[in-house]
C-alpha cells in the first residue's frame, strides 16, 4: 500500500505564536508531502517493499536495494520524522510529563531541567539541517541525540520518543536565524501525552 500524509489533528494557526500558520501549512502540505511522494516513487521500483512498514524499512536500510536505498533513507526518514513531529506537538495546553515519565527523565538525566537543557543543546548544535531527539536506546535508557538531514534514529537502533525539526524550513519565516528562540518556544507546544504513547 502506498504511503500517505497522516491527518493533522489541529489547524495550521493553532500553534501560534510559537509556530506560525504559514510555516505549518507549507511544512505539512509541501515539505512533508514531497517526502511521501518521493518515498512512493522509490518503492515503485521495488513494489514488494510496499508490504513492509516504514519502521522496518528504516531499521533495515542495509537490506534495501541499493538503487533506492538513499531515497528510502532520505524520504522514508523524512516521512517518519514528520509524522512523529506533528503528533508530539499541538495547541498549547500546559501539558506536563506524567509522574512515570518524570521519574524516568530524572533517573536518566538528573532532572527534567537537565533533560531539557541536554535536548536543547543537541538540537541547537546540530550543524546544518537535521533533528534533535529524545530516544529510548536498546537497553531501555532515555538519551538525547541529533541526526543530520532526514536520518531517523530508528536506523541506529533507537526508538524516537520526542523530536524537533531544526531544518530552517521549520522556523525561518518566524525566527529567521534564531534557532535557539524556536527551540525554547517549542517547549510550549509539546504534547506530553503523545510523547508518552511513543514510549509504550
Ligand atoms: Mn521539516
Amino acid at each position: 500500500m502506498a504511503h500517505s500524509l497522516p491527518n493533522l489533528n489541529y489547524d495550521y494557526s493553532s500553534l501560534e505564536p510559537h509556530i506560525d500558520a504559514k510555516t505549518m501549512e507549507i511544512h505539512y502540505t509541501k515539505h512533508h508531502q514531497t517526502y511521501v511522494t518521493n518515498l512512493n516513487k522509490a518503492l515503485d521500483q521495488h513494489p514488494d517493499l510496499f508490504d513492509k512498514s516504514l519502521e522496518f524499512l528504516l531499521l533495515n536500510l542495509s537490506e534495501i536495494p541499493e538503487d533506492i536505498r538513499g531515497a528510502v533513507r532520505n524520504h522514508g526518514g523524512g516521512h517518519h520524522n514528520h509524522s512523529l513531529f506533528w503528533r508530539v506537538i499541538g495547541p498549547s495546553t500546559g501539558s506536563q510529563p506524567s509522574d512515570g515519565l518524570l521519574k524516568r527523565l530524572n533517573n536518566d538525566f538528573g532532572s527534567f531541567d537537565d533533560f531539557k537543557s541536554e535536548f536543547t543543546d543537541k538540537s541547537t548544535k546540530q550543524f546544518g539541517s537535521g533533528w534533535g531527539w529524545l530516544c529510548e536506546d536498546r537497553s531501555g535508557k532515555l538519551i538525547t541525540t541529533s541526526t543530520g538531514n532526514q536520518d531517523s534514529p530508528i536506523s541506529s537502533g533507537l526508538k524516537p520518543i520526542l523530536g524537533i525539526d531544526v531544518w530552517e524550513h521549520a522556523y525561518y519565516l518566524n525566527y529567521q536565524n534564531r534557532r535557539p528562540d524556536y527551540i525554547s518556544s517549542f517547549w510550549n507546544i509539546v504534547n506530553w501525552e503523545e510523547v508518552e504513547k511513543n514510549l509504550k
